[in-house]
């Protein structure tokens, strides 16, 4: 004999995954009014969403991407001001440095692309760019210059959210896992390890487990995921002033309010969505702190006081999956955004219009559009190339 599941309740629409996405389309869908879910199986912003490096750089996003990044940009900017929290952000020009020719032309041709989507970057000489952030080392050919960037403490994610969650009047479930979704009809039945609850909508944004949520409504979404990895040092007095990547898109690197140098790049750990991000590739921290020494030649008097990863989902076409699941009623999914954490809370807003039949202010991105499966190279394991 066995017990009868509890009955977790009845709403108008349940949102699956509590990382920006779920959390940023839950909350206005709770502020129209409607009784809504949020499942997530450990805390608010666990994973990729309180893992991330907080870069909010319009700059380097897609060009389809750029009005959602300076929307997302000016969001967190004014965090206080939609949440009731202030996130800690923080304004600081972007800076994007090439060291050789291939490097200078082919941040040209981002400049100009991403200046014709709406970004304000300028090109500026080497020498420019050592003005801004002195401690560049020599040799920087061209760089782009953004006054448009910054940083925000985006550890913080899931504390923001419980908080305009709550105040909005959102039944947040933490630490439940759903299992399965039925779709009885239009009746979604939410299967989890506490429980069932039922709801006429569903929305459906696990991150780099979107693709078995999919799953549940027999939707298939090719979400593949890089295992970030992240290094932070000690404090020490200002050493760099602005958000600072390098072109080759390798490196990005920034100082946080308390004085410690963040510094993430191109390379991987290792992880899989049974584990989650499990292991740092120690071949990899070398290299990226090889590369961050190049940069800013100071670094290298800087001890690493910790290292971390995050899975990042992505799809084959770099574009994020937010809108309708094919040919299934009240279904939706919102996910797969590369810099989703920066772009995050207007893709959230936008799929909620959208649930709630307003105008769109922008693009979204049909989840059943088609997407070219090819795999990309070092998904879920560590990169050896530079
Ligand atoms: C190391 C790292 C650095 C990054 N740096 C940046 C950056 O500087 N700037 C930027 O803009 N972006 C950055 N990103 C990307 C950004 O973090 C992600 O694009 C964004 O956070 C994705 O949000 P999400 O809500 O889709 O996914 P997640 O935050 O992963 O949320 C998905 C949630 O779904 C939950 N879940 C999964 N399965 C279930 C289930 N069965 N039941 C209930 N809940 C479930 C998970 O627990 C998780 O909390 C970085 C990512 C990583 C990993």
């Amino acid at each position: 004999m066995h017990d009868e599941a509890e009955i977790l309740g009845q709403f108008d629409i349940a949102v699956v995954g509590g990382g920006v996405m779920g959390c940023s389309t839950a909350l206005p869908l709770a502020r129209a009014g409607h009784k809504v879910a949020l499942f997530e199986r450990r805390g608010l912003g666990l994973e990729a969403s309180g893992r991330n490096a907080g870069s909010l750089s319009p700059m380097i996003k897609k060009s389809e991407l750029v009005a959602h990044a300076i929307e997302g940009y000016r969001m967190w900017m004014s965090s206080k001001d939609w949440l009731g929290v202030d996130i800690g952000s923080h304004t600081k020009p972007g800076l994007i440095v090439a060291y050789n020719q291939m490097e200078a032309d082919a941040l040209d041709r981002l400049v100009t692309d991403r200046c014709a989507n709406g970004a304000q970057i300028e090109l500026i000489s080497g020498k420019k760019a050592t003005e801004i952030e002195p401690q560049l080392s020599s040799g920087v050919t061209l760089a782009a210059y953004s006054e448009v960037d910054g940083q925000a403490e985006s550890n913080r994610t899931g504390q923001v959210f419980n908080f305009a969650l709550n105040q909005a009047g959102a039944n947040v479930f933490g630490h439940c896992d759903v299992k399965h979704v039925v779709n009885n009809n239009g009746n979604y039945e939410i299967h989890t390890d506490r429980g069932i609850a039922y709801s006429n909508k569903i929305v459906l944004a696990g991150g780099a487990w979107l693709e078995g949520m999919t799953s549940w409504l027999g939707f298939s979404l090719p979400v593949q995921y890089k295992v970030n990895q992240m290094i932070v040092t000690e404090r020490t007095p200002e050493l760099v002033r602005t958000v600072l990547g390098v072109q080759n898109g390798l490196l990005t690197l920034k100082q946080a309010a308390n004085g410690t140098i963040v510094i993430g790049g191109g390379w991987q750990g290792h992880g899989d969505l049974e584990n989650g991000a499990w292991h740092v590739e120690p071949e990899a921290v070398v290299r990226n702190l090889q590369l961050a020494r190049f940069v800013i030649p100071q670094i290298k008097d800087l001890r690493v006081v910790r290292t971390w990863l995050g899975l990042e989902a992505v799809l084959p076409d770099y574009l994020p999956a937010v809108g309708a699941v094919p040919d299934v009623d009240g279904a939706y999914v919102i996910g797969c955004c590369r810099g989703g954490w920066a772009i995050g809370p207007c893709l959230g807003s936008l799929l909620a219009d959208f649930i709630l039949g307003r105008n769109l202010r922008l693009p979204i991105f049909d989840p059943g559009r088609k997407i070219n499966a090819e795999p990309f190279a070092a998904a879920g394991s560590a990169s050896k190339g530079m």
